[in-house]
């Protein structure tokens, strides 16, 4: 695949004068990318083994605030080091960044060289690792919806994100000539990612003025978070080389539609060969194995909900008659189900979640997933019936949790993601999504000001 390097590719590019600069990163707990610029021959003479970087990157919130009362770190430790460790697999050329290559590191203590539980992508691995015992690697997906304006992010924080333009007109849902408007954007990031071993499917118009989806091929789980963090970045840089603006929120407006991180999975034989959700002479084709892993992700859906929707905001998506699920239920084909199944009666077969919003943390959503769907498997839960018809008019579905504080207590009493992920990996997240809620708390809002100003 265009873009994959390895080290001494990259050394021989170095020799080329083709890539000067090598970005070691790792992913922090909310996706993004966070490392350091490194001059190639300082990558390839000894770093390419090793780094380092300060260990509040993974107990900060959005606006890398030092969040007290972390058990893994704070002041009173003197906020220590982590080792970056460089997983080659997952070095790559960055064609939009000049002579730029990047790569994907894992978060090891200093000093045992132990994995970081708390880190995102070790919470992926483990949860990887137990299915690999259990003879099966998952195939993933996460689609990425998105706003493109006509603002640069300069423009955009200086009119203090209001009054923004979105690039079309309309809703331009499929709509080739609204998308057709935001070409200099889009084809710059389907052929960046493309080149960058990220093999993009396509990209699309959404069901709101100004926003788009990008959708690349399903990969391994740990694959698939690296090119979510990694597409999330690159659509951010290249519109911002263009002078333009792009927002992940998940609900940026009022006005707009939200956006969301579809996350399609399937579970496959090892040697990926074999589809283990495929049956052929069972309905929709949907394995008994699929059928158990779908009962896990019913079961624990509200215990999970936080992974899928990680700060205040995020629940502003979740309303009625939007495309955004407010109901954990399943059915195949029906976009108002939370869990949805396509490809039905082929090896394609396979759960769609419609839940996640595109500021989901892609590793820690498919973690809880995975982990709800082996629990499942595990003890053989029994599917219930599909549903029909308009989930949001059907008073008996089963509700996900409607805002952060409920779903931190359903994280927090959950005993399959504890025993799954661990009680500190637990603790850690609850005490992110309680700061996250205490934040809000004491917030005065825009909203709260227009409305009680004059009239309080
Ligand atoms: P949609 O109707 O949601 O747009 P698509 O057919 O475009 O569905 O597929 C959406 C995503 O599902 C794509 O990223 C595709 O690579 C992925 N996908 C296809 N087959 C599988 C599979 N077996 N397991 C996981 N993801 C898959």
């Amino acid at each position: 695949m265009a873009g994959k390097l390895t080290l001494d590719e990259l050394r021989q590019a170095g020799k080329k004068g083709e890539i000067d600069t090598v970005l070691a990163v790792l992913v922090d707990m909310q996706g993004r990318l966070m490392g350091k610029r490194m001059h190639i021959d300082f990558f390839v003479d000894g770093a390419w083994a090793e780094t380092h970087c300060c260990n509040y990157l993974l107990a900060t919130d959005m606006e890398m605030e030092t969040v007290e009362g972390y058990k893994s770190t704070g002041w009173e430790s003197g906020y220590g080091d982590y080792m970056m460790k460089p997983d080659l697999d997952t070095l790559r050329r960055i064609p939009w960044l000049e002579g730029t290559a990047l790569v994907i590191c894992d978060v090891l203590d200093h000093h045992t060289k132990e994995p970081i539980a708390h880190s995102p992508r070790a919470i992926l691995k483990k949860q990887i690792a137990r299915l690999e015992d259990l003879g099966m690697k998952a195939y993933m997906a996460t689609e990425l919806e998105f706003f493109l304006f006509k603002e640069s992010f300069e423009e955009a924080q200086e009119s203090g994100y209001r009054n923004l333009t979105p690039s079309s007109a309309y809703n331009e849902d499929y709509n080739i000539f609204q998308t057709t408007k935001e070409e200099d954007v889009m084809r710059a990031i389907r052929n960046g990612l493309n080149g960058a071993d990220i093999p993009v499917e396509n990209s699309k118009g959404e069901a709101c003025a100004g926003q788009a989806e990008i959708n690349v091929r399903y990969a391994e789980a740990l694959s698939m978070g690296d090119r979510h963090a990694i597409i999330k970045n690159g659509c951010k840089e290249i519109a911002w080389a263009k002078g333009r603006s792009v927002s992940f929120m998940a609900k940026w407006s009022y006005d707009a539609a939200g956006n969301s991180s579809h996350v399609h999975q399937s579970l496959w034989s090892l040697d990926g060969k074999t589809s283990l959700f495929y049956d052929k002479d069972s309905a929709y084709g949907m394995s008994d194995l699929m059928r158990h892993y779908l009962a896990g992700m019913l079961k624990h859906a509200s215990e999970i909900t936080y992974f899928l929707a990680p700060y205040i905001n995020s629940y502003k998506r979740f309303r009625e008659g939007t495309f955004a699920p407010t109901k954990a239920i399943w059915a195949k084909d029906n976009r108002t189900a939370g869990y949805r199944i396509c490809g039905a009666e082929s090896k394609a077969v396979r759960i769609e979640c419609r839940v996640g919003g595109a500021d989901l943390n892609p590793y820690l959503a498919m973690a809880a997933m995975l982990a709800a769907g082996i629990d499942g498997m595990e003890n053989k839960l029994e599917l219930e019936a599909e549903a029909q018809g308009d989930a949001y008019a059907n008073p008996d579905a089963r509700e996900i949790p409607t805002t952060l504080r409920d779903a931190i207590v359903e994280l927090d009493n959950s005993k399959m993601l504890r025993s799954a992920l661990g009680n500190d990996v637990i603790d850690h997240y609850v005490h992110a999504g309680r700061w996250e809620q205490y934040e809000q708390d004491r917030r005065v809002t825009d909203w709260e000001v227009q409305r009680g100003f004059e009239r309080a």
